[in-house]
C-alpha cells in the first residue's frame, strides 16, 4: 500500500512532516498514516498541474487523450481486489460492494468518459456572410476535486473521469479518513502512462489544505461532494478568483410509498433506500412517507427486516451491513437518534451500537423511527447514518407536500402501481433524481445532482462535460 503524495508523477512526502492517521472503522486500528500536505507540496502540485496543461497532454490527439483515460478504467478492473479491499479497510463497507459496486463503477465511469475524449467539439455557427464564426471548446484549466469518506473513490471518479477525458489536468484532495484508493488511483495513473501533472493527488485536512486550494490562484475549477456547510464555505472562498464551481451537497431525500404499491418490493425499497452504504449516501431515503392506511402494516415489515440487517466484519464477503466510517459520525448518529427519542419519535428497530463479537469498531444497529413529524430533527437534518425517519400522509397532495418540505433536492422516490400517478408525482417532486418502484440506481450515463441546497451542477453523463470545458468564439473576415 503506497501511502505518499503524487505530485508530477512522483512520489513525495510533506515537507512539514506531519501525517495524518487511517483508522480501520471496523477494528479501530491505525492502518496507515499519510502525508498532511502544506502549501508548499499545494504550490508544487498547481505548478505540475499548469505546466502540463502545455505540454504531451495538450499535445495528444483527443483519441489518444481516451485511450489512457480508458486504460485507467480498465487497469482499475485488473486490479479491483486490490483496491476494493483499500475501499473497505479505511471506510468500512462491506467488501462486497466495495468489490462488486464501487470499484467496477468507478472503472466504468473512466471508460464512459474516455468515449466521449473525441466527441467534445465545437459548432460552425451560420452568421453574415463576411465572416465565418466557430466554436472551440476547450479545457477550463486545472481542476481540484474534493472529495467525501462515504464513496472515496467513486466520488472522485465522478470528477476526474470527465475533467481528464476533456483535457484538463487534476489535483486530488481525499477526505483525511478515506485517503488510501486516490493514492491507489495515483499508482494507476502512472503506470498507464499518464504525463507528468495530469493527475496529481494530494493528502490534507480540509481545513488546512481544502482552505488553500479554494483560495489558490492558479486553480481555475472545483468540483466538490460533502457537506452542505462545507460548500457554502466553498462558495465564498473561491469569489476571490472567481473559481467555477460545481457543488454536490446533502439531501433528506424522501422515499414515499403510496397505497396501491407492491407492498413488499417498496419494504425492501425503503430499507435498501436507507441501509445501503451504512446510510452515509447522500441520496439515502431517510424520510419513509407512508401513506396512513397502510402505516402499521408496512412499519411492522420495515422494522422486522432492519433487525435482521446485523452489521459484520465488512471484510467478510457474507456481510451485508458494515462499519460506520468513524468514530466521529457514529457519535453523530447516536446523538440524533436520543434527540429523536427526546422529541418523541418511536423507536421500532436498532437505536443502539452493534457488537459483532470482536468489543471493537463503530457498528450501529440500522435503526427505524415511526412517529415522525416534519418538525423533529431527524426529520429535517441530514444524519449520514442508518437511522430511518417514517413520517404518514393522509392524501397525495400531502404526501407531495412534505417531500418537498426540505431545503435540500438531491433524490426522491415514489412507489405506486399507477403509471400516471407515478409521472405526476415525479414532474412534483423537488429533487436531481426521482426513482419509481426503485432506489438507488446509477449509471454513468444517467446525469446526478442536486436541486434546492443539495448544490449545483450535474455530475456523469454527457452534461458533467459542460463544467469541465469552455467554449471559446472564433471569427474570421471573409471579405
Ligand atoms: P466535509 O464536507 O467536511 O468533507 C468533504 C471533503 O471536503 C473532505 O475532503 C474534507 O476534508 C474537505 N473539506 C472540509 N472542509 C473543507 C473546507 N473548509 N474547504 C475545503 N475542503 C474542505 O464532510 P465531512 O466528511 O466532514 O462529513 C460531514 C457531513 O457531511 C456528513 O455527516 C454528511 O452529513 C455530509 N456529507 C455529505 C456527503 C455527500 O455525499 N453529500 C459526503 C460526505 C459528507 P477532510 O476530510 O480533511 O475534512
Amino acid at each position: 500500500m503506497r501511502t505518499e503524495l503524487f505530485i508530477n508523477n512522483e512520489w513525495r512526502t510533506a515537507g512539514s512532516g506531519r501525517s495524518i492517521d487511517v483508522v480501520n472503522p471496523a477494528t479501530e486500528e491505525v492502518v496507515a498514516a499519510v502525508p498532511a500536505s502544506d502549501q508548499a507540496e499545494l504550490d508544487q502540485a498547481v505548478a505540475a498541474a499548469r505546466a502540463a496543461l502545455s505540454g504531451p497532454w495538450a499535445a495528444m490527439s483527443p483519441r489518444d487523450r481516451g485511450r489512457l483515460v480508458w486504460a485507467i478504467g480498465q487497469r482499475l478492473l485488473d486490479k479491483a481486489d486490490e483496491v476494493a479491499r483499500l475501499e473497505t479497510l479505511h471506510n468500512g463497507k462491506p467488501i462486497t460492494e466495495s468489490r462488486q459496486i464501487d470499484i467496477p463503477a468507478a472503472a466504468a465511469c473512466f471508460q464512459y468518459y474516455a468515449g466521449w475524449a473525441d466527441k467534445i467539439h465545437g459548432e460552425t455557427v451560420p452568421v453574415d456572410a463576411n465572416y465565418l464564426a466557430y466554436t472551440l471548446r476547450e479545457p477550463v484549466g486545472v481542476v481540484a476535486a474534493i472529495v467525501p469518506w462515504n464513496f472515496p473513490l467513486l466520488l472522485a471518479s465522478w470528477k476526474v473521469a470527465p475533467a481528464l477525458a476533456c483535457g484538463n489536468t487534476v489535483i486530488l484532495k481525499p477526505a483525511s479518513q478515506t485517503p488510501l484508493t486516490a493514492i491507489a488511483l495515483a499508482e494507476i495513473a502512472s503506470e498507464v502512462g499518464l504525463p507528468p501533472g495530469v493527475l496529481n493527488v494530494l493528502t490534507g485536512s480540509g481545513t488546512t489544505l481544502g482552505r488553500m486550494i479554494v483560495a489558490h490562484p492558479g486553480i481555475d475549477k472545483i468540483a466538490f461532494t460533502g457537506d452542505t456547510s462545507t460548500g457554502r464555505e466553498i462558495m465564498r472562498g473561491s469569489a476571490d478568483t472567481l473559481k467555477r464551481i460545481t457543488l454536490e451537497l446533502g439531501g433528506k431525500s424522501p422515499n414515499i410509498v403510496l397505497a396501491d404499491a407492491d407492498l413488499d418490493a417498496a419494504v425492501r425499497g425503503a430499507t435498501t433506500g436507507i441501509f445501503y452504504g451504512k446510510g452515509e449516501v447522500c441520496a439515502a431515503g431517510s424520510r419513509l412517507l407512508i401513506d396512513r392506511s397502510i402505516r402499521d402494516e408496512f412499519l411492522d415489515k420495515v422494522a422486522a427486516r432492519a433487525k435482521k440487517m446485523l452489521p459484520g466484519d465488512p471484510m467478510d464477503p457474507k456481510t451485508r451491513t458494515g462499519a460506520i466510517a468513524s468514530k466521529t459520525q457514529l457519535q453523530r448518529d447516536l446523538k440524533y437518534i436520543e434527540t429523536a427519542k427526546s422529541e418523541g419519535a418511536t423507536l421500532l428497530a436498532g437505536g443502539v451500537r452493534a457488537d459483532i463479537g470482536t468489543g471493537k469498531g463503530y457498528f450501529l444497529q440500522p435503526t427505524v423511527f415511526a412517529g415522525v413529524t416534519p418538525s423533529m430533527t431527524i426529520a429535517r437534518e441530514e444524519i449520514f447514518g442508518p437511522v430511518l425517519a417514517a413520517i404518514e400522509f393522509a392524501d397525495l397532495d400531502e404526501a407531495i407536500a412534505r417531500a418537498n418540505d426540505s431545503s435540500y433536492g438531491l433524490a426522491a422516490a415514489v412507489w405506486t402501481k399507477d403509471v400516471k400517478k407515478a409521472h405526476q408525482v415525479a414532474r412534483r417532486l423537488q429533487a436531481g433524481t426521482v426513482w419509481v418502484n426503485t432506489y438507488n440506481v446509477y449509471d454513468t450515463a444517467v446525469p446526478f445532482g442536486g436541486y434546492k441546497q443539495s448544490g449545483f451542477g450535474r455530475e456523469m453523463s454527457m452534461h458533467a462535460l459542460e463544467h469541465y470545458t469552455q467554449i471559446k468564439s472564433v471569427w474570421i473576415d471573409l471579405t
